[in-house]
């Protein structure tokens, strides 16, 4: 079984959904950067108080801040963990890769929920009215579509230079998607 996944995808592809299962199904730890980051806004922390202005722009929150908030959790743990939004920078990956490196540990697979523009949007749009999350306007998620263009989208090249990605259809039921994403992880 694989112990040590990435999650990679667009906003709006799903992967915080299909992550959290997976680390349930499997008993893994589940480390979500945006959930931690939304978290520390909440309680009011110094990082929160940096945070919370970029989220809400839909920018990215600056590399070193995310890698020492990943870092402690990471380092807790010997066992299975799924990351989900992060890294998202080619820098973000550098540093994870150095990070498990330094405990003889690596990456085992990042898998990409891929999903189209067209679609992402539309998904996106439909969520901002339900949920009413602060970086879900159009103005917003535009910006997080382009920041993930131009900022994560080189990491998708950057595995799969190290022939560690793997592609699941993320248009497919929630269901579908899930039942790929398990049979990859279960080897
Ligand atoms: P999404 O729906 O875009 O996947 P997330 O919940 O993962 O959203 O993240 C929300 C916001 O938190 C991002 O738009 C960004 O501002 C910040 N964030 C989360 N993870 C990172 C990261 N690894 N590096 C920089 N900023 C991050």
């Amino acid at each position: 079984m694989l112990q040590k996944l990435i999650l990679l995808g667009p906003p709006g592809s799903g992967k915080g959904t299909q992550a959290k299962r997976l680390a349930e199904k499997f008993g893994y730890l589940h480390l979500s950067t945006g959930d931690l980051l939304r978290e520390e806004v909440k309680n009011g922390t110094e990082l929160g108080a940096q945070a919370k202005t970029i989220m809400e722009k839909g920018d990215l929150v600056p590399d070193d801040l995310i890698v020492a908030m990943i870092k402690s959790r990471l380092s807790a743990t010997d066992d299975g963990v799924i990351l989900d939004g992060f890294p998202r920078t080619v820098t973000q990956a550098e540093s994870l890769d150095k990070m498990l490196a330094d405990a003889g540990q690596g990456i085992d697979r990042a898998l990409l929920v891929d999903v189209s523009d067209a679609e992402v949007t539309t998904r996106l749009l439909g969520r901002a009215r339900i949920e009413g999350r602060a970086d879900d306007t159009p103005e917003v998620i535009s910006n997080r579509l382009g920041v993930y263009k131009q900022q994560t989208e080189p990491i998708v090249d950057y595995y799969s230079g190290k022939g560690l990605l793997t592609k699941v259809n993320g248009e497919q039921e929630i269901e579908k998607v899930f039942a790929d994403l398990e049979a990859i992880v279960a080897g």
